[in-house]
């Protein structure tokens, strides 16, 4: 571990050996890993300095959220190593084999409700944990949602804390830039009246939508129309084939996260007491 920038060779470092590509971002490049001396595999986040010049402190903001959140919550992915070289920087994580959420909803067209269910509550639960630790995550979507195994069941892991920040107690919405990903934030970061926690939570709504009916609520033909959308929060449970086997209940649980004055919106807290996750039972009928 550790900087050892001056032993290391150029490109890459010693200690693993990179193989195949798993994803890639805006300024990096996901790649397996294996650490020669104990043949486990790791996930390598590849970042270029280059690409990332003038921007390095959002990386050392990566590393110092990940430090905080990474270790303590069992669905957040676990950063365990960290150096770099002369062209570089390497943050090594727990591989999750499973890839991305992204991908499973494709894959099926949509989820079942009950399953959908069971994974929004279990991210709620990690997103609380992130945002009772004072951080805001600010990209949360399909892409950065991992699975821990390819078994159907595997655990979900929170992963990517690129955008996310540190937030000072006092100020709760004290973060001004418009970043993240136009289909998941929410309007307060697109009026830049200020934003934090909430936009985490309205991402969760649009998430859940995604989900449930495999598209996403505010696409729209192009940006300008979608932020449109979203400011006005236009979006409908339509067309009719798609939702006709969700419940009601269900519905209601993502127009609550997609309330647009994020001050009335829900915390992750209040959203988990919301009848749709905190029902010990499903109380719809698995008819799909
Ligand atoms: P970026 O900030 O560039 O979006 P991410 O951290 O989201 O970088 O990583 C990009 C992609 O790499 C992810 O969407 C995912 O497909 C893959 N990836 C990231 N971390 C892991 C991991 N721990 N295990 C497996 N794949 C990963
Ligand atoms: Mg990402």
């Amino acid at each position: 571990g550790k900087s050892q920038e001056a032993q290391m060779p150029a490109t890459v470092p010693c200690q693993y050996r990179t193989g195949k590509t798993l994803g890639s971002g805006t300024y990096a490049i996901v790649k397996e890993a294996i650490h020669v001396e104990t043949g486990k595999y790791f996930a390598c986040k590849v970042i270029n300095k280059r690409l990332m010049e003038g921007r390095e402190h959002m990386v050392r903001n990566e590393i110092a959220v990940l430090k905080r959140v990474s270790s303590g919550h069992a669905n957040i992915v676990t950063l365990h190593d960290y150096f770099e070289t002369a062209h570089n920087l390497y943050l090594c994580f727990d591989l999750c084999t499973g890839g991305e959420l992204f991908d499973r909803i494709c894959a099926k067209g949509n989820y079942y409700e009950a399953d959908a269910r069971a994974l929004v509550r279990t991210i709620f639960v990690a997103v609380q944990y992130i945002h009772d630790s004072n951080i805001v995550h600010r990209d949360l979507k399909p892409e950065n949602l991992l699975f821990r195994t390819e078994a159907e069941n595997a655990d979900i892991m929170i992963a990517d804390f690129g955008l996310s920040r540190i937030m000072e107690e006092e100020k709760l919405n004290q973060l001004t830039e418009i970043c993240g990903t136009p289909g998941y934030m929410a309007p307060e970061i697109f009026k830049k009246t200020g934003h934090g926690k909430p936009v985490d939570v309205w991402a969760m709504g649009v998430i859940t939508y995604f989900l449930l009916a495999g598209y996403t609520p505010f696409d729209r033909d192009s940006q300008q129309l979608e932020m449109q959308a979203i400011i006005a929060g236009d979006y409908k449970f339509e067309p009719e084939e798609y939702w006709q086997n969700v419940s009601e209940t269900a519905k209601d649980f993502v127009r609550t996260c997609l309330t647009i004055d994020p001050a009335a919106r829900p915390t992750a807290a209040k959203a988990l007491e919301h009848k749709w996750l905190a029902d010990e039972k499903p109380h719809f009928v698995l008819d799909q």
